[in-house]
């Protein structure tokens, strides 16, 4: 889909930070992260949501747990949040499938924390994609 934003990320039209990537996925740092190390996870086909179709899920997985993983390892994440907005009623704005991964420190904890912006978060993505692929 030539309109689409993330169709462009994937087709390598449009650059972004990738920290993983296998057959069909690719995960990059959100350019508007909520937390430090935020990342989204996306199918490399178009799928506008994560109720279009099932099968999407387990082409995703692997890439979520991998960058889960990633972010405790290399960012010092003691947690993460695992999120899919589907509808703009529920604050979906890119219409092609993605997971957010949150990763969580213990000096902003709780779900209460999980919507609040880390004003540091988007310092730096340069760096934060090399500590990451590092
Ligand atoms: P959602 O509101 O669930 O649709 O999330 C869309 C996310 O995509 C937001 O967190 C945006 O900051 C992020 N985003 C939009 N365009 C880009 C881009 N070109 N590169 C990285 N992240 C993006
Ligand atoms: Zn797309």
């Amino acid at each position: 889909m030539d309109d689409c934003v993330f169709c462009s990320i994937v087709a390598g039209r449009i650059g972004s930070r990738r920290v993983w990537e296998d057959e069909d996925a690719i995960a990059f740092l959100d350019i508007a992260p909520y937390h430090r190390g935020h990342t989204l996870v996306i199918p490399r086909r178009h799928v506008v949501d994560g109720t279009a179709d099932p099968a999407v899920w387990g082409e995703v997985a692997p890439a979520i747990v991998a960058v889960s993983n990633l972010v405790k390892t290399k960012l010092g994440a003691q947690g993460v949040n695992i999120l899919s907005n589907a509808g703009s009623v529920a604050g979906q704005e890119v219409f092609h499938f993605h997971v957010h991964v949150l990763p969580r420190y213990a000096d902003r904890p709780g779900m209460q924390a999980l919507a609040q912006r880390d004003p540091g978060a988007g310092d730096d993505l340069d760096a934060l994609q090399a500590q990451l692929l590092g």
